[in-house]
């Protein structure tokens, strides 16, 4: 699915545009596909048993796997970085935050393979990035920030592509008909710091949120996490 020229969305089971298993809704997490002129930069990569549907999605848009030359990671969660493995093996050099890379190097229950029943494979993240960072990569300037809670590895990350301001957020926050927060069972979930985190996002004025699921939002997506930040108030105090 295209969202603007040369961004897309090329995972993601929610809306079915890749399937794991039958009434799997939160196996693969989304992930998008940057076409620049100097390769291709993939979001978090799905559970790693919907790979080759994700490049039957790129090949659709002429987009080659082999180009693949970076895969940045919002967050170690099977569903997001299941794939690693795979993609480092051909060669793609992963860029994440330490937390992400900590957790995605061991494969440990941070990264929730029990969630899906699944073994999560270890991998090795290529470029470390930290929070307020700005990563210059294939000539494109990408805001790194941190927002740990979901995950303590949870990072999003800003740039400006055709005219818009974008935000790749994994699963800070949940995004179907409203904002709402993401899944609470991750072993190094942690309210406090993820109602500190929505509190530091919801001042980030963006045009468009590309979402660790669900749908992706064109207008105005800071309200959504005004209203994801209003949820955990009332619900975690
Ligand atoms: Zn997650």
């Amino acid at each position: 699915m295209q969202i603007l020229k040369g961004l897309f969305q090329v995972g993601g089971d929610i809306n079915g545009i890749t399937f794991d298993q039958l009434g799997a809704l939160w196996n693969d997490g989304n992930s998008y596909v940057l076409k620049t002129d100097q390769g291709l930069i993939l979001f978090d990569c799905g559970c790693g048993d919907t790979l080759e549907q994700i490049f039957d999605n790129m090949r659709y848009w002429d987009l080659s796997p082999d180009d693949i030359t970076h895969c940045i990671l919002t967050h170690p969660h099977y569903d997001h970085a299941g794939a690693g493995h795979i993609l480092s093996a051909r060669g793609v050099k992963f860029i994440s935050i330490g937390e992400t890379a900590d957790a995605v190097s061991s494969g440990d229950d941070r990264c929730c393979g029990y969630l899906y029943h699944k073994i999560f494979k270890p991998f090795r993240v290529d470029q470390l990035v930290t929070d307020g960072e700005t990563l210059h990569l294939a000539g494109i300037d990408f805001q790194v920030m941190h927002l740990p809670g979901h995950s303590m590895g949870c990072t999003a990350y800003l740039f400006n592509w055709d005219g818009k301001r974008v935000v790749v957020s994994g699963d800070v926050i949940g995004t179907l008909l409203v904002g709402d927060f993401g899944w609470d069972g991750s072993i190094d979930f942690d309210k406090k710091i993820y109602t500190q985190s929505l509190l530091k996002f919801s001042k980030v004025d963006t045009d468009i949120m590309l979402p660790g699921h669900g749908l992706i939002y064109f207008h105005k997506p800071r309200f959504r996490v005004e209203e994801a930040l209003n949820s955990a108030l009332m619900q975690w105090r």
